[in-house]
């Protein structure tokens, strides 16, 4: 079990004013923003917060990270910060808490029809939105992926209409199914906040179009963390459904690594971080060719490692890049095709055969 800073402490420590509420989720007047209305959400059980002006949130280290060097200059995999803020909680010695990992009825948890309707619904919203967003479809454009692959998975944007796009449907079980998923956070005053908003909004798709899952990925540097999960579903892997369990494939951490992969012919995934839930190891169990391809940066050589110890029958393949940090960097950088050689030595490597280039 995972012990972190206890992050009702460290706000306090830092004149967050929260009513002490057990476990349950509350809500303060946010410290990264002037407002006489509180919009910073603060999960205890699960040591997170989150800031409804910005959609920034984090755990206990990202708070304090924010707190020293602003909400927008934060980066937590820069390591001399990274190192300025555990020193810092080191020597305030916050009491530790243990963070309870997902329980195990998670498994159990089937996608109703309703909710299946409503994750194709939204997703479809947030496509169309998409389409229309010079801002957002032009950054993945410019990392290379191809108005073909972003129709045919559905990407899209959330931009903060999802609430009113859902008040147009005549039913009202979708709109609190919508609550429920996590998609719309209700205040106590009855305000209601996209919980996407401003992010590029990845839906994970079965080979049958069904939509499993939405990730909201950052569309700006600052916007923390990375990736956002719906908190009321179970967690996805993006992409894994898309490919038959006898396909090879290969995990990245970073989605925009998996899109660039998928790209250059090779079944690719991404949880979308270094963490993988255990109902998905249980899943990836039944999967014999699992490759995992790290980025060139030490956290996530060791999240390779930790994947590796998790499942056995996977094969560890350390990413080099030329000097960039990933895939996708790599392949905007200095061109598509030196980027896939290198993908196609790498696996080729580690004993992964693809047709080469291949689509
Ligand atoms: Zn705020």
């Amino acid at each position: 079990m995972e012990k972190k800073p206890d992050l009702l402490e460290v706000l306090r420590a830092y004149g967050v004013e929260v009513t002490s509420a057990g476990d349950r989720r509350v809500n303060a007047i946010c410290p990264f923003h002037d407002e006489s209305r509180p919009s910073f959400s603060v999960d205890p059980e699960q040591g997170l917060w989150f800031c409804f002006h910005d959609y920034i949130g984090g755990d206990a280290i990202d708070f304090v990270g924010s707190m020293e060097f602003g909400l927008g200059s934060w980066d937590s995999r820069n390591k001399g910060m990274f190192k300025q803020v555990l020193s810092i909680l080191k020597e305030k010695n916050f009491s530790q808490r243990k963070i309870e990992p997902v329980k195990k009825e998670e498994k159990k948890k089937e996608l109703s029809q309703n909710v299946l309707f409503l994750l194709g619904h939204v997703t479809e919203i947030y496509h169309q939105n998409l389409l229309k967003d010079k801002e957002a479809l032009g950054y993945l454009q410019e990392r290379g992926l191809t108005e073909e692959f972003i129709r045919t998975r559905k990407i899209g944007f959330a931009n903060g209409n999802l609430s009113v796009m859902l008040s147009l449907l005549p039913e009202e079980v979708y709109r609190n199914l919508a609550v429920d998923a996590g998609l719309i956070y209700v205040n106590e005053d009855g305000r209601r906040w996209e919980f996407m908003k401003g992010r590029i909004a990845f839906p994970d798709l079965d080979r049958n179009g069904r939509v499993l899952g939405i990730i909201g990925r950052r569309l700006k540097h600052y916007q923390n963390p990375k990736y956002l999960t719906l908190k009321g579903l179970p967690k996805v892997i993006w992409g894994l459904h898309r490919f038959s369990r006898w396909q090879p494939t290969i995990i990245h951490e970073s989605i925009m690594d998996a899109c660039t992969a998928q790209l250059m012919g090779v079944p690719s995934v991404s949880p979308c971080g270094t963490g993988i839930a255990w109902h998905l190891v249980d899943e990836l169990e039944k999967r014999q060719y699992l490759g995992f391809l790290s980025q060139d940066d030490d956290p996530s050589k060791r999240a390779v490692k930790r994947w590796k110890e998790k499942l056995p029958q996977g094969r560890v393949i350390i990413g080099s890049y030329d000097g960039h940090k990933d895939l996708s960097e790599m392949a905007t950088e200095v061109g598509w095709d030196a980027a896939r050689k290198r993908l196609f030595a790498l696996l080729e490597k580690a004993g992964f055969e693809y047709e080469y280039g291949e689509k």
